[in-house]
């Protein structure tokens, strides 16, 4: 899911100009001058003595406390918890700049796109639903007394935003129509279906979940059934719509998000009620896949917030298979993947309810696993001894592993595997080989590039290992690119031409076709390559001002990086000023230093390789990777001598 913001790019800049760092700030946190800038309590994090830093000349705070930091436009969405869109349409509201959409009438809003339409109708419902929860006698007496049957707390039935649809046969539809709200649209988000008698409610009788984006935006609803008549579904769900993708869609995200970030942790369950249930006794880094059986797109969802996945499914057969299915899933994205199973005859909603906040965490630390030994214990139970079955499990557990697109990674498990399960690595070597070559063989190359034409930042990977190395490129790109570094012969009469420390980086990275290894990096080095020509580009607030949110805060968090180096708030310009100096020295050295630290990288995916292959006994192979082992050494002499250094260790 990409972020799209609606504004144009103009009515961003002027929002961006009007919205002074610190009057946005003042508006909710008290501020002293101290020097150039001015210092509060954070109203993130608590605390007793002010680390909260606001610089108007750079137009961006920071607290040195917890480390938040950004613009005036991501103090809103952060203090607001609102979405980049919205935190501009509240500025722009604040300092009165016209916003197209904000002079419409309600009426004619509804009119906006599609997508827009059925966002309000969605929200519309949401509100129907929930007041028919609590002010309704029907709600009342049969929804309401049913959640708290189930043990769901009030303050969770609010949070959810829970509510109950009422019997009769069109409650929803008939108060929509009335509202002025479309039939076209009501039909296209499934909220009411037609038939020859007219419009009826899908979700006639039944509790109401309502299904939330990333950005906390109602895109669709499951609904329980009250009835115990068997032939009824319990759980219907609305249909796939331009606003609502089952496949990448992940019940709870919104509220999840900030915890999974903390906890640097998702923790992965089946269905609506296991997330309120573990939110209710404090576990909040929780999503479910509901109706659907996990998606390569969840998991990359989940991929733009963590690494980790642990998936708690129930101890029954058909939580086994899901669990299988989810790890494999897991790690062919690169994400590492724990596995925990409930007592059998719990699912994670029973189980959260039976046991306190203490008992549940303790319980989760304890018994989550890694993949190998969940599935070696699995396996294990049913194979004992017979050396057939025992086969078959490792090759079960080398499938999952020759699915980790890391090398490296593939090795510590392999060592793990040899361990637990007594077999030598070489084994296991061999038949990872076989496998990697098969699905090498089925799965065309490249993928990903999902949305062709926008510049969109494809979603996050893990950390490289030289992300701080592009962090700095990416740095002098937005604080220096535009001075000149040198003067370079031209050809013809014209004379020596200067040269930019932005061109200069640039055509290093394009000489060795080098993109960088971080997706947002990458964004703004490819935006940077098209722009820097254009007169008037002015970088740090090209990119500040850019309408995808990642790529603003990641920009505004950069600019704010010298205070955290230097710490001496007052010296900050002139440490800036030194950097700036010394720059035609250093950054041919900062550049070559990142091409080593490349280097290194594809030196230690050769030796991962050439260690499996030697191990896998496929020498025609082993060339292969030699070869290239040998080209890679080539570079790294060329740049360590140019670095100073001599080529041999
Ligand atoms: P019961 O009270 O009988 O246990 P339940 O409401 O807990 O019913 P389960 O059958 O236990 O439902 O399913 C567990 C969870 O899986 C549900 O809470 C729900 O979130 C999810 N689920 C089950 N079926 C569907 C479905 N068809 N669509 C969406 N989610 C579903
Ligand atoms: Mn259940």
């Amino acid at each position: 899911m990409y972020i799209c913001v609606m504004i144009d790019q103009g009515t961003v800049e002027k929002i961006f100009d009007a919205a002074d760092i610190l009057d946005v700030v003042s508006g909710f946190v008290s501020l002293k001058k101290r020097g150039a800038n001015y210092i509060g309590l954070c109203p993130f994090h608590n605390e007793k003595t002010g680390s909260f830093n606001v610089s108007p000349a750079r137009g961006i705070y920071k607290c040195f406390g917890c480390g938040k930091g950004g613009n005036a436009v991501n103090f809103i969405m952060e203090h607001e918890q609102m979405s980049y869109a919205d935190a501009l349409r509240y500025l722009a509201a604040r300092y009165n700049i016209p916003v197209e959409e904000q002079e419409m009438s309600e009426e004619q809003r509804r009119e906006r796109g599609e997508r827009e339409s059925m966002l309000v109708v969605s929200a519309y419902a949401r509100e129907f639903f929930v007041r028919q929860l609590y002010h309704t006698d029907e709600g009342r007496g049969i929804a309401l007394e049913y959640l708290r049957q189930r043990g769901i707390a009030p303050v969770m039935i609010e949070k959810f935003g829970l509510g109950y649809c009422p019997e009769a046969r069109d409650a929803l539809t008939t108060e929509a129509l009335g509202k002025g709200y479309k039939r076209e649209f009501l039909v296209k988000t499934g909220l009411s279906i037609e038939n020859e008698r007219g419009l009826f409610d899908r979700f006639r009788a039944r509790v109401i979940f309502p299904v939330q984006d990333i950005a906390g935006k109602v895109i669709a609803f499951g609904g329980r059934t009250m009835s115990s008549d068997k032939k009824l579904a319990k759980y219907v769900n609305s249909p796939e719509s331009e606003i609502y993708h089952k496949s990448r869609t992940l019940y709870g995200i919104y509220f999840a998000k900030r915890s999974i970030v903390q906890q640097d942790r998702c923790i992965l369950v089946e269905g609506y009620t296991d997330v309120i249930s573990f939110h209710a006794k404090g576990i909040e880094n929780v999503v479910a896949s509901s109706g659907t059986s996990l998606t390569v797109e969840q998991i990359r969802l989940i991929r733009r917030l963590t690494p980790n996945v642990t998936i708690i499914y129930d101890g029954d057969a058909a939580g086994i298979k899901a669990s299988l299915r989810g790890i494999d899933l897991v790690l062919e994205e690169g994400l590492n993947a724990r596995v925990l199973l409930l007592p059998d005859g719990e699912d994670p909603d029973s189980f959260a309810r039976g046991h306190s906040s203490l008992e549940l965490s303790e319980f989760i630390a304890r018994e989550e696993t890694d993949f190998i030994t969940f599935k070696t214990r699995l396996l294990l139970k049913d194979a004992g001894d017979d050396p057939i079955e025992r086969a078959r499990l490792i090759t079960d557990i080398v499938r999952s592993i020759a699915k980790i697109p890391d090398a490296i990674t593939r090795s510590v498990y392999v060592r793990e595997t040899a361990l637990q399960l007594e077999v030598e690595e070489r084994v296991l070597y061999t038949e990872i080989l076989k496998m990697r070559r098969v699905s090498a063989e089925r799965v065309p190359a490249g993928g990903g590039g999902e949305h062709a034409g926008v510049t969109t930042v494809p979603v996050a990977v893990a950390l490289s290992p030289c992300d701080l190395e592009e962090r700095v490129l990416i740095r002098y790109l937005l604080l220096f690119g535009t001075l000149e570094l040198y003067e370079e012969e031209a050809s013809g009469e014209k004379g020596p031409r200067p040269v930019s420390v932005g061109e200069f980086i640039i055509r290093e990275l394009a000489e060795d076709d080098l993109t960088l290894l971080n997706p947002v990096y990458n964004a703004i080095r490819e935006e940077y390559h098209r722009q820097h020509v254009s007169s008037g580009f002015i970088p740090a607030r090209h990119f500040i001002a850019y309408p995808d949110e990642r790529v603003s805060v990641v920009v505004a968090d950069i600019l704010s990086e010298p205070y955290e180096l230097s710490k001496l708030w007052n010296r900050l310009e002139s440490y800036v000023e030194s950097e700036q100096m010394k720059l035609a020295e250093f950054l041919p050295k900062v550049i070559d230093n990142y091409k080593m630290r490349r280097v290194e990288m594809l030196t230690r995916e050769a030796d991962g390789r050439i260690l499996e292959l030697q191990n896998g006994d496929d020498p025609a192979g082993v060339v292969d990777w030699i070869r290239k082992k040998q080209a890679i050494d080539k570079i790294r002499g060329k740049l360590s001598l140019r670095l100073g250094r001599t080529g041999v260790k």
